[in-house]
């Protein structure tokens, strides 16, 4: 088999990784960050992305990391609990330490970080890549897993157009035990009745909480490059005066840790590959958070991936049948996550009562 360039060490990009060494394939994973880098905030995992990521890391390992959820509890701004529901075998985790657990089996030589590299273009069908002292990059196959906002995609699509989604939302991570053991092992939403706002938390383990606030960007405006200071006041002069759950957590939150995401979907999406170049992950198709779908999507993503590069030697023939395989099941996700959408713009009233914050193919 050929020499394999990844092109970005998310979970996309890494678990590609894990997946080819598994399978003795030759590789190299390129980072734009350094290695101890490992921002960002939490996943949750429906069962089935549990099963890929047991195909490549200790599982047992991973389960002391994080934690199941029990249940999914809907409940208006003030309380009153709209419904229940049984989760099957959702795991909630924080990025970071999803990222530590796949850089685990990746060898040192065969992971650069500090590497942003770029497109340049194609000769003889093969893509020519550049980093940014201008040394350039030639492989036999390129996995392209830079991300949503992926420099190689927009290099090759240029008229894609990515919509800003009208939800962003702000997500923290914080210690405390003693909000940690009140909410046990559930999963808990609080809705505004007017709908447009909500906020959700999460056990990530005995002493430490996830919660993030979803607003609808017509009815609310936060700026991207706002203080710790001026994302407590955003998120006290909104939630001030909700459930006392939701209050205190908000009035006792450290913000120094807190991210502002703002969320982006294409409008249509693009093939999956352009001549030697595979995308893999948020790359080919970013996903909602609504759907609780990107990993899981990217640890499907490259599982299929590898297994097709294992059955044939025509690299266009594998990249057809990866997009004819993951394409159709990356539709419906973006068409849940689309309906999942609507519903939280909508008045308590009007929501359905048993939907879930997971999109199901
Ligand atoms: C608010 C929010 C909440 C979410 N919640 C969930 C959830 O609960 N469950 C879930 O499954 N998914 C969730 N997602 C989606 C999930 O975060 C992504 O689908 C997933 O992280 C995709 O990973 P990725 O590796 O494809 O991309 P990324 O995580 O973006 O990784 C891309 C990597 O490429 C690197 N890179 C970028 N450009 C270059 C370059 N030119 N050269 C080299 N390296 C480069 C970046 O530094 C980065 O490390 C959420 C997303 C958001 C925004």
């Amino acid at each position: 088999m050929s020499k394999v360039a990844i092109v970005g060490a998310g979970v996309s990009g890494l678990s590609m990784a894990n997946y080819l060494e598994k399978n003795n394939i030759d590789y190299h994973l390129y980072e734009r960050r350094t290695k101890d880098d490992l921002k960002g905030h939490g996943f949750i995992l429906p069962k089935e992305g549990i099963e890929y990521l047991s195909e490549i890391i200790d599982i047992d390992d991973l389960y002391t990391k994080g934690s199941f959820l029990k249940k999914y509890i809907h409940y208006c701004h003030n309380g009153n609990i709209l419904s229940e529901k049984d989760l099957d075998n959702v795991f909630v985790i924080s990025r970071s330490t999803l990222i530590e657990v796949l850089s685990k089996n990746i060898p040192a030589d065969k992971i650069s970080y500090r590497n942003t590299l770029n497109l340049t273009g194609f000769s003889d069908g093969k893509a020519e890549l550049e980093f940014e002292d201008n040394t350039k990059l030639q492989a036999d196959v390129v996995i392209a897993s830079d991300g949503s906002r992926s420099r190689i995609r927009r290099a090759i699509f240029q008229d894609e157009v990515m919509k800003a989604v009208r939800e962003n939302e702000v997500v923290n991570i914080i210690e405390n035990e003693e909000i940690a053991s009140q909410i046990e092992g559930n999963f808990h939403k609080f809705h505004h009745e007017d709908g447009g706002l909500t906020f959700g938390v999460l056990k990530l383990s005995p002493t430490k909480i996830l919660w993030y606030c979803q607003f609808d960007t017509f009815k609310y405006t936060i700026n991207e490059n706002d203080t710790p200071e001026e994302i407590k006041q955003f998120m006290l002069n909104n939630f001030g005066n909700w459930n006392p759950l939701v209050t205190s957590i908000v009035k006792e939150s450290s913000y120094e840790n807190a991210h502002i995401w703002r969320v982006y979907e294409l409008e249509k999406l693009n093939p999956f590959h352009h001549e030697n170049i595979a995308f893999l992950g948020d790359a080919a198709h970013p996903l909602i958070p609504f759907t609780s779908q990107g990993v899981t999507s990217a640890l499907k993503d490259s599982y299929i991936l590898t297994q097709l590069l294992l059955e044939n030697n025509d690299l266009q023939e594998t990249f057809e049948k990866y997009e004819q395989e993951r394409k159709p099941e990356i539709e419906i996700h973006i068409k849940n996550g689309r309906i999942l959408l609507e519903q939280f713009l909508l008045p308590v009233s009007e929501q359905p009562k048993d939907s879930l914050p997971i999109s199901y193919k």
